[in-house]
């Protein structure tokens, strides 16, 4: 059979086509005139069309979940300075994401820091490295999130959305202290860690230690089982650094007030 008439009007590559297999039907003509003229045995052909289909679909699912997690893509541990943040350990950050079979205790990440410390920085170059090693992630504002939930609840369909959010292995939330202390809404908030807890995990950030959390949850019984759930099995990270943000700025501005040598 000649290249040629592989190619998307040939029989086989309508098959091919039908039976949703792109990368086949990309390669199939190479393959078959390479194999034809290398005298491959049929095995060998048969496998190494159905191993570069196999290899770029999962290349297709690892962008889907990157597209759906909401992460920004230039926050990524490459990216990140750990040298910025002395509290921090690479070594602890790497491991988080070589080993995540704490995501399967649905064991949980919190960071604390003022704002610009690299809080979300970091969680997402995390949540990153994680959909690289095959797991789904959701980064997202708490508060925004909290908004759906609450939508949810006022339309009965609250144990759905809260359904819908298992497939994420890790959900970000990022600025819990943002989020205010309506009750309505620290209640879904309340619901949501609860539904997760000792199942799925979750990672936040917080510009406010856990003894100002009282104005996230408006009650003190429902702040206490709150961070008794969040904390049970929990990495924290404490950031307590100067803003990345301000040094940087600064750092801009010594350099053009330095006087020309
Ligand atoms: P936070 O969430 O703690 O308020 P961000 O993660 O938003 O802080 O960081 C503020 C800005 O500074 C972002 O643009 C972030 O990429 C950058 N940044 C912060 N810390 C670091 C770091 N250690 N290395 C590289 N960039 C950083
Ligand atoms: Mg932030």
């Amino acid at each position: 059979m000649s290249g040629a008439s592989l190619n998307a009007d040939g029989r086989l590559g309508m098959m091919l086509t039908e039976l949703r297999l792109p990368t086949m039907k990309r390669l199939a003509a190479d393959l078959c005139a390479q194999s034809d003229r290398e005298g491959w045995a049929a095995r060998r052909l048969v496998e190494t069309l159905l191993e570069q289909e196999m290899a770029e679909r999962e290349v297709r699912r690892f962008e889907r979940h990157r597209a759906i997690s909401c992460l920004s893509p230039d926050k990524r541990l490459s990216t990140f300075d750990f040298s910025a943040v002395p509290t921090i350990s690479r070594a602890n950050v790497t491991a988080l994401t070589q080993g995540h079979e704490w995501l399967d205790r649905g064991a949980n990440i919190l960071a604390f820091g003022a704002p610009g410390v690299g809080k979300s920085h970091l969680l997402s170059a995390i949540g990153h490295a994680l959909i690289d090693a095959g797991r789904r992630v959701l980064f997202t504002r708490c508060s925004d999130l909290v908004q759906r939930l609450q939508a949810a609840r006022r339309d009965l369909r609250l144990p759905q959305e809260l359904a819908k959010l298992d497939r994420f292995d890790l959900l970000i939330l990022d600025d819990i202290s943002y989020v205010r202390r309506d009750q309505a809404e620290t209640s879904v908030l309340f619901e949501l860690i609860a539904e997760r807890y000792e199942r799925k995990s979750i990672a936040i950030t917080a510009n406010t230690p856990f003894s100002q959390w009282g104005d996230v949850f408006d009650d003190t019984a429902m702040t206490v089982a709150a961070i008794d759930r969040l904390v049970h099995r929990a990495t924290i990270l404490e950031m307590n650094v100067e803003s990345y943000r301000r040094r940087a700025a600064q750092a801009t501005s010594a350099k053009r007030s330095k006087p020309p040598a």
